[in-house]
């Protein structure tokens, strides 16, 4: 069940600013706002998905590459797709989902070292 009041849906709203990388008809990218690492943007889609989960079920083939392509130019964008960056998504609680609206995490401008704190 999404809810309508999360952070990125108000962000969407246009009621929390953003500090917008760039936006399309299905996409909406912005700055994290406690970036962990030099470059750290969100790409979230503009319908409503709680996880990818729920936008692999529901979203069009083309809302679906539409997002993965806005991943790469925003990578781009933030000078880092040649060097290296992490794109990351977390699903559901194990993976400490926090805002419950789909979203890419596009990390980088750092060696980012390995990818999960062992243990
Ligand atoms: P998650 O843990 O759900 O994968 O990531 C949520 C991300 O949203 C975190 O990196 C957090 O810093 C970011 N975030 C939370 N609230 C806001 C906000 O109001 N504005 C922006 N730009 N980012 C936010």
């Amino acid at each position: 069940m999404y809810d309508d009041n999360n952070i990125f849906a108000k962000i969407l709203r246009g009621e929390i600013p953003n500090t917008t990388v760039l936006e399309d008809d299905s996409t909406l990218a912005f700055d994290d706002i406690s970036p962990q690492a030099p470059v750290h943007a969100l790409v979230i889609p503009k319908n409503k998905y709680v996880s990818l989960n729920d936008f692999a079920e529901k979203a069009s083939d083309a809302e679906i590459a539409n997002l993965v392509r806005a991943a790469v130019k925003v990578a781009d964008k933030k000078g880092v797709k040649e060097d290296g960056y992490r794109l990351l998504v977390n699903i559901g609680p194990n993976s400490h989902q926090e805002v419950p609206h789909l979203h890419f995490h596009v990390l980088g401008g750092r060696k980012l070292g390995p990818m999960l704190v062992k243990g």
